[in-house]
């Protein structure tokens, strides 16, 4: 398998995985003119995708579902009650597919697993990947650590989890004290610490490819983010071959092999 995220941020996500002919985004939360662009900045086109897997309906996961689905005539898949809960994620209903929750399925010989998180939205999940013995695992939006966010790091060659938030800087930050709140709740987003300290207690050295995704614009940066995983994994001298990144708002990252 092959993997980049093509968006991440509180703004939008995308992410980009691909095995043989089979190609796919788990999100398309950016414009589908974007999500066009910048699949062709690493070498690939939108019109061979496979399909789009919906996380929850979250704008900044589905902003450009409906107008990617409807111009490629991809399918969409969501689990029922995320459809229930959003309609408008994509418009032609003779593309929607829904998917069961915490049951893996086969999908162009790669065996994808949609599994429960915690947050705030309508049904939402994460999602496993796998294939050739390899799993890329798809974890942002979780406001809490649960057993199966432990479970699809540890066998898990490529990462991308949620470091959203510095809590020093969300909590003398701008945002009125309710988001502040919701953003905290364990069905919130899961802050840089949180995020360091699971990789810490349970990465193996599997691991391959840690992207840390979904950095809030506002409470956190890219350095920050960086800097406190990194501190907190420099007791794991078994991981010293782990590369850690940041994936980016507004540009790709590179295509990551798992
Ligand atoms: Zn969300
Ligand atoms: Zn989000």
């Amino acid at each position: 398998m092959k993997t980049c995220a093509l968006a991440s941020g509180s703004s939008g996500n995308c992410f980009y995985i691909e095995h043989d002919q089979t190609c796919f985004l788990v999100d398309a939360g950016i414009s589908s003119r974007q999500i066009i662009q910048r699949l062709e900045l690493i070498g690939r086109r939108a019109a061979a995708l496979s399909g789009i897997f919906i996380t929850h309906e979250h704008i900044d996961h589905v902003r450009g579902v409906d107008a990617l689905a409807r111009k490629f005539s991809l399918p969409v898949f969501l689990t029922p009650k995320c459809h229930a809960g959003c309609r408008d994620i994509c418009t032609d209903e003779t593309l929607v597919r829904h998917i069961e929750k915490d049951t893996e399925f086969e999908f162009g010989g790669v065996r994808i697993l949609p599994f429960s998180k915690n947050h705030d939205a309508c049904d939402p999940v994460s999602y496993a990947i796998t294939a050739n013995g390899s799993k890329v695992s798809v974890m942002t939006d979780i406001g809490s650590v649960t057993a199966s966010v432990v479970s699809h790091l540890r066998d898990a060659s490529i990462v991308y989890l949620e470091s959203n938030h510095d809590i020093a800087m969300l909590e003398q930050g701008p945002y009125p004290e309710y988001l502040k709140g919701r953003i905290l709740s364990d069905r919130g987003h899961l802050s840089n610490l949180a995020a360091a300290r699971l990789v810490e207690e349970h990465g193996t050295p599997q691991l391959k490819h840690l992207v840390l995704s979904h950095l809030s614009e506002s409470n956190n940066s890219r350095a920050v983010a960086l800097r406190t995983m990194k501190a907190q994994l420099a007791s794991r001298s078994d991981l010293a071959k782990l590369v850690v990144s940041v994936s980016d708002r507004h540009q790709p990252t590179a295509l990551m092999a798992a």
